[in-house]
């Protein structure tokens, strides 16, 4: 019986307990259930192991991919990076097939199933914000959910800070480190303007939506005199203070604007390089 199964509950919590973690712990969780191998349980036993494990546990609900819509014609922002509907009529179409933010809609498929397991598993606290929720477990779950406002989607990571957290890299590596663009948005960079619909037939313009980032894994070997490292099952987990992350993206943007971005013309890599350069003169 389960003669292929490669990693429990139990050898998850023993894992986030050799990476440090306990119940005075607060973490931002970004996991790929593909990367231990088989899991007994699959998600849930993620979830659970995090839960039991540590104090709070906080991770990224974004519904974009049902709420999100093109720029109404003619809506343009400097250095954006977006496209426009081409004409009213496709706006409205977009917006008639979009679905307004609910506290119930799925976390979006790309960012991994055990976000969506959480959500539907544990007693949460979500956020509101209509492309980029957070979801949180535990003792601190509302004081770090609270933290988010619209106009800022990333302050529950400051709040994060404030607490003293991790960030918890799950089998994923610093392309899915969300921390980064908050360090990049206390700098100018990296701040978005997305449209997202709100209500039947109503939607919102929601500034400093973080942009792209596939170059991120660059800041790796600067990070890893701070990260703790151990091996759960195949997967690679890593531990790394949340002000560990700002401070180290912090000084790589400082020191050159461009530190983790690429420069294809055609990525949004460049747009965000304007803004940081405009924050400059
Ligand atoms: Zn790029």
């Amino acid at each position: 019986m389960n003669g292929d199964v490669k990693v429990t509950e139990d050898e998850i919590a023993e894992g986030l307990g050799r990476l440090g973690l306990d119940s005075t712990s607060s973490v931002l969780v970004h996991a790929s259930l593909r990367s231990f191998g088989r899991v007994a349980g699959g998600a849930e036993a993620v979830c659970r192991a995090l839960v039991g494990t540590c104090g709070t546990v906080m991770m990224i609900s974004g519904t974009w991919d049902l709420t999100g819509v093109p720029a109404p014609p003619g809506l343009v922002r400097p250095h954006n990076a977006y496209y426009n509907a081409d004409t009213w009529a496709a706006f409205d179409d977009a917006l008639e097939s979009a679905v307004p933010f609910m506290s119930d809609l799925p976390v979006d498929r790309w960012l991994g199933r055990v976000s969506e397991t959480l959500r539907l598993s544990f007693a949460h606290e979500r956020s509101t914000h209509p492309l980029f929720s957070f979801l949180a477990v535990g003792t601190h779950a509302r004081q770090l959910i609270e933290a988010q406002r619209l106009e800022w989607p990333l302050g529950p990571i400051d709040a994060l800070a404030e607490l003293g957290g991790h960030v918890l890299l799950l089998g994923v590596d610093h392309t899915s480190n969300t921390t980064i663009h908050l360090a990049e948005q206390h700098l100018g960079r990296s701040r978005f303007y997305r449209y997202a619909k709100v209500a039947p037939g109503a939607w919102a313009e929601l500034p400093n939506v973080s942009g792209e980032s596939h170059r991120f894994d660059e800041i790796e070997p600067e990070l890893r005199p701070v990260t703790t490292e151990v091996r759960i099952g195949d997967c690679r987990a890593r531990l790394i203070a949340v002000e560990d992350v700002l401070t180290c993206a912090t000084r790589l943007i400082v020191n050159d604007p461009a530190a983790l971005l690429c420069s294809d013309a055609d990525c949004r890599c460049g747009a965000a390089l304007q803004q940081r350069l405009a924050t400059l003169t």
